[in-house]
């Protein structure tokens, strides 16, 4: 009897012990897939916020969206737009975007005679910078130092085609590597204030490197503030699109190409919200532009309405419609920011 109580025991014994493990290796087990499954979650969130989306929703929507609105405006000049994954394919819908601004400069060369000259020169421009832009993205270079040797030939360029003044500026201050570094940097950095010419020649070489590197990343088009939020710089025109009611404003960034939405009454150059204060200026015989003026900060800025013209190209436009940057500026008022010719 003492022998079958002593076995009773270490049966009760080792069936406490069992089921005791059974039961922590079960919450351990439990603990860790949870803890698995957390971080998993985690790092899709954290480190890949643009992927986490298209995989469970709205992305393909939005992609239809923005693909019907282009093939509504025909060749939209400025699909540098908003994220990459909307545009046609990368490098193509970019080359299309330089050929659909040489293209639209050289039509309205022709029905606008009195900008003629400049729209012409602006072509030049855009022909120059194209090149530019498929080297940099072929050789997927962002070195800034990339752009000096496209100097020479921009010097040239200017020397045959722009005015005497910038051609003086190149010979004076453009000869040393040095030099045009520097001027490259300050104008990719901003903050620095520089020479109308100066900024010339340096925007001609850094927008296509700007538009490059925009290209390469998805960019948060909505919800910025006055600013690119790509590249900090400010916007060279609003370009308006019809959306649902009342329409939609984005500005058009003055050296990445890149469009951001932005309210319609509020002022890009203070932050100024009383329409009193925020005057509209149309122009008969111009119906696809207006002046967006500012009575606070005394500043303007000119939008490009596409619902009135579905073929402008904003930065193309903006430039041919030089008579309006004419009659802001006799009523007093400051362009917020000069396009590549420096008006
Ligand atoms: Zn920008
Ligand atoms: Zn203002």
């Amino acid at each position: 009897m003492e022998i079958a109580d002593v076995d009773k025991r270490w049966m009760d014994h080792m069936q406490a012990y069992i089921y005791y493990w059974l039961m922590a290796y079960g919450a351990i087990l439990l603990l860790l897939s949870e803890v698995f499954l957390w971080i998993s979650e985690y790092i899709r969130r954290v480190h890949h916020p643009h992927l986490y989306e298209p995989v469970y929703g709205p992305l393909e929507q939005d992609c239809d969206h923005h693909r019907i609105r282009h093939a509504r405006l025909g060749l939209d000049a400025s699909s540098p737009v908003v994220p990459s994954s909307d545009r046609p394919a990368g490098a193509e819908g970019m080359r299309l975007t330089h050929d659909a601004r040489i293209a639209r400069a050289d039509q309205l060369a022709v029905t606008h005679p009195s900008a003629a000259p400049l729209l012409r020169f602006y072509a030049e421009l855009a022909r120059f910078q194209k090149p530019v832009f498929s080297e940099l993205q072929s050789k997927s270079e962002t070195d800034l130092h990339a752009l000096l040797c496209y100097f020479p030939a921009l010097v040239k360029l200017v020397s045959r085609t722009g005015t005497d003044l910038l051609a003086q500026f190149a010979a004076g201050n453009l000869q040393s590597a040095d030099a045009q570094l520097k001027l490259l940097a300050a104008t990719w950095e901003g903050g620095e204030v520089l020479d109308p010419a100066a900024r010339f020649y340096a925007r001609v070489l850094v927008q296509p490197y700007a538009e490059y590197l925009a290209s390469r990343g998805d960019i948060q088009a909505g919800g910025a503030g006055p600013t690119c939020p790509f590249c900090n710089a400010r916007p060279v025109a609003g370009v308006l699109r019809g959306e649902g009611d009342g329409g939609k404003r984005w500005l058009l960034c003055s050296l990445c190409s890149t469009e951001w939405e932005y309210r319609r009454v509020l002022c890009p150059g203070c932050g100024e919200e009383n329409k009193d204060k925020l005057p509209i200026y149309l122009a008969a015989e111009i119906p696809a532009a207006r002046v967006d003026a500012c009575d606070n900060c005394q500043t303007y800025l000119k939008s490009i309405d596409l619902t009135k013209d579905g073929h402008a190209i904003p930065v193309v436009d903006e430039i041919a419609t030089v008579a309006l940057n004419i009659w802001a500026e006799d009523h007093d008022y400051a362009k917020l920011e000069s396009n590549l010719l420096g008006m």
